[in-house]
């Protein structure tokens, strides 16, 4: 699913079935971009790139999927901020814009102010998985075994405010300890490191890490869901390995630019439901344990919601915590 940026552009407006008394769908000019915050290859990426080939085969309309890495998402989420607001630049981003707030003292736009929720896409779990080979296995007893572990323990993440930086900063708050944490573009690249032994442990999404799993070159040390997953059922909850009150999982909304009209919302909105009704979009999202938003989630009022709950979640815990990622 990942790879160099998508260009499938063809000067068409987007076709979405209306109801034959309905006024016509308001057009986007092709082509739309999507934005993702975070370095090719990673699982904002993937979500992105399998969203945007899902709507074209539903709707017709083409996208292109842009890389806009830095500052663990919040510049590529700045950029689509500033952008027109003609629907022709959309943002794909995760938990990260409801952690962003507490995270960065000068965040150079406001979450709930500066983009239009158009909807959820999908929910993804997280894993904590270190190089194959590096000795530290699942099981009881984690905890015990990361604290005592003598040497410095390396994680990569995906920038400050990343999901991955979220995550890492749960796990030495729940250890105790330090981890030392080196930041990347995205999880593409840091996986990249971890794989090759550079680093000794991540937090990630499913998207990325469940094939490195089931093909031995990652062990999973647990996954951050209530539930063991259904594609990695032998992958203890960090529950069972002696975490306590860790159920993360990130969720992944498209966003516009404050001031898209309603009409472009709206058929912004229709393609996204159609995309996320795609069998081949579902069918690549479970394979990898992600929960694809239902239709009644796909919508600027559910994504508003989600978005500020999320943010009244976090926001108290990484300031009781001091984490600054700025
Ligand atoms: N998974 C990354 C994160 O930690 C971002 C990415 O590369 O998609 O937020």
């Amino acid at each position: 699913m990942a790879g160099g940026a998508t260009d499938a552009a063809l000067a068409e407006p987007i076709r979405v079935a209306v109801p034959a008394a309905a006024a016509e769908p308001a057009t986007v000019a092709a082509p739309v971009s999507i934005i993702v915050p975070f370095a090719a290859g990673g699982p904002t990426d993937a979500v992105a790139r399998a969203l945007a080939a899902a709507m074209h085969e539903a709707t017709g309309q083409h996208f292109r999927v842009h890389n806009r890495a830095g500052a663990g998402g919040t510049r590529g989420a700045a950029e689509v901020a500033r952008a027109p607001a003609d629907g022709r630049t959309l943002l794909l981003h995760h938990i990260g814009m409801a952690t962003a707030p507490a995270l960065y003292r000068t965040l150079p736009f406001d979450p709930g102010r500066d983009l239009v929720p158009i909807g959820q896409v999908v929910d993804v779990p997280m894993t904590v998985v270190v190089p194959a080979g590096h000795g530290l296995q699942s099981g009881p007893g984690l905890p015990v075994r990361l604290r005592a572990a003598a040497d410095a323990l390396v994680l990569g993440y995906a920038g400050p405010g990343a999901a991955s930086h979220l995550c890492g900063l749960l796990l030495a708050g729940a250890l105790g300890r330090d981890l030392i944490q080196i930041p990347y573009g995205g999880t593409g690249p840091a996986l990249r490191d971890l794989e090759a032994g550079r680093i000794d442990l991540m937090c990630d999404q499913t998207t990325n890490t469940a094939a490195p799993i089931r093909e031995g070159r990652l062990v999973a040390l647990g996954v951050t869901s209530p539930r063991r997953l259904p594609g990695l059922p032998r992958v203890p909850t960090l529950a069972e390995a002696g975490f306590h009150g860790f159920d993360l999982s990130i969720w992944h909304g498209l966003y516009a630019p404050r001031g898209v009209s309603p009409a472009v919302l709206d058929t912004l909105v229709r393609a996204l439901q159609a995309g996320l009704a795609s069998a081949r979009f579902r069918a690549a999202m479970a394979s990898v344990d992600v929960l694809v938003a239902a239709p009644e989630a796909a919508t600027p009022a559910a994504l508003a919601a989600l978005l500020q709950r999320e943010t009244a979640r976090w926001s108290p815990i990484l300031r009781r915590a001091g984490h600054h990622a700025d």
